[in-house]
């Protein structure tokens, strides 16, 4: 097996320092370009070298590829935030597509021939059947969702016509953080429902806000399949073998396969953190899919990966411990308690041998769905 340098775009963001950490750890030599427009740097080891700039810059990503020989790119670099890309396509069409081509014809050129994307299960838009297979109409519902699917639409059709193996991972709802507590997620502004119902509960946002209580489910508020985001790192480890000896992966969707209710949520940051999360009920918010779980057997076949940290309560543990450990996190007397239980000290770093995927030694060719 190959084992060229990686180029990691959006190495310093949330899912992608954790991916960056965990491949470092596991030997790879990991060259991270990001912009710093919303990573966190001080996370990432020593040991892994960091560009600042930006990943349309023809110039810098030829300089990278030489230096480090560079084999293969995992691209994490992209806008997030359905509300946000309403407001803002064009920011969104020119980073998630126009860039982001940029670099997939700058990477061509060079001659590599690997190339993993972060996609989003936002390109499905509203579906009507749950669990979500990777075949089910794509019909994203904001410019978020449609720019990450052009460049879906871009990758595969370039990767054919190249030689390109390819995959394009469609993340459900990442949560969780690094065991040891030392990367956190870290957007700004936060919109995500975990970090804001923590910080709600420790006093340090206002009561969120409960966007629906009279969706069609169970408990009449929203349901997502929450994976926690080291499980999605030791995914794209997989998929970079596939990639990298020339399978082409297509689209996966990297979920659980379990739905759990904004309500589900509040009770169990409430039992983990032994306080109620303050909450109010408001109106849907526009283009929230009722139900967004995961068919998760596409991943199973051509990645031999499965989410193992699948309970909520580890994952709000994790991202609990994470989010009082960042630098901004003011310590006040009203947490006290939970300062003492959860700022323990880091622990060591995650067992990976631990984790069920390591007995996968071939890829087998499998047609990723058409794009219509
Ligand atoms: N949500 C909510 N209040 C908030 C933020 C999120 O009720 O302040 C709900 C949202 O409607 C969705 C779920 O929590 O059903 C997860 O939202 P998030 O923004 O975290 O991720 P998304 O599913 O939009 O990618």
């Amino acid at each position: 097996m190959s084992r060229r340098g990686v180029l990691v775009t959006g190495g310093a963001g949330f899912i992608g320092s954790h991916f960056a950490r965990l491949a470092v750890e596991q030997g790879r030599t990991i060259v991270v370009l990001d912009d710093l427009s919303s990573g966190t740097p001080g996370c990432l080891p020593a040991s892994l070298h960091l560009v600042e700039g930006d990943i349309g810059d023809v110039a810098v990503v030829k300089r990278i590829v030489h230096a480090h020989d560079i084999g293969s790119v995992v691209h994490f670099a992209g806008k997030l935030g359905a509300e946000a890309s309403v407001r803002a396509p064009e920011a969104y069409f020119d980073v998630n597509v126009v860039r982001a081509l940029r670099l997939l014809d700058t990477v061509r050129e060079l001659g590599i021939r690997a190339f993993l994307f972060s996609s989003t299960a936002a390109v499905y838009g509203q579906p009507d059947l749950v669990p979500v297979p990777e075949t089910a109409p794509l019909a994203p519902l904001n410019p978020c969702g449609t720019s990450k699917l052009a460049f879906e639409h871009a990758l595969s059709a370039v990767g054919a016509a190249h030689g390109i193996a390819w995959g394009a991972l469609r993340y459900f709802n990442a949560a969780g953080a690094r065991r040891d507590g030392t990367l956190a997620e870290n957007h700004e502004p936060e919109t995500h429902l975990v970090p804001l119902a923590l910080d709600a509960a420790l006093g340090k946002r206002p009561p969120i806000v409960v966007f629906g209580s009279d969706h069609p489910t169970p408990d009449g508020t929203c349901v997502r399949d929450f994976i926690h985001v080291e499980d999605l790192a030791v995914a794209h480890l997989r998929a970079l073998d596939a990639v990298e000896v020339g399978t082409t992966v297509g689209p996966v969707n990297l979920g659980t396969g379990r739905g759990h209710s904004v309500r589900e949520v509040l009770a169990t940051i409430a039992s983990v953190l032994g306080r109620p999360v303050p909450h109010t009920f408001g109106p849907r918010r526009p283009g929230d899919p009722p139900q967004l779980v995961a068919d998760v057997r596409r991943a199973r076949a051509v990645l031999g990966w499965r989410a193992t940290r699948t309970s909520l309560a580890t994952m709000i543990e994790d991202a609990l411990r994470a989010r009082m450990r960042r630098p901004q996190f003011v310590r006040t007397p009203d947490i006290e308690e939970i300062a003492e239980k959860w700022l323990c000290p880091a622990e060591t770093a995650p067992d990976w041998d631990a984790v069920d995927q390591a007995s996968w030694e071939s890829f087998p060719a499998s047609d990723p769905p058409a794009y219509p």
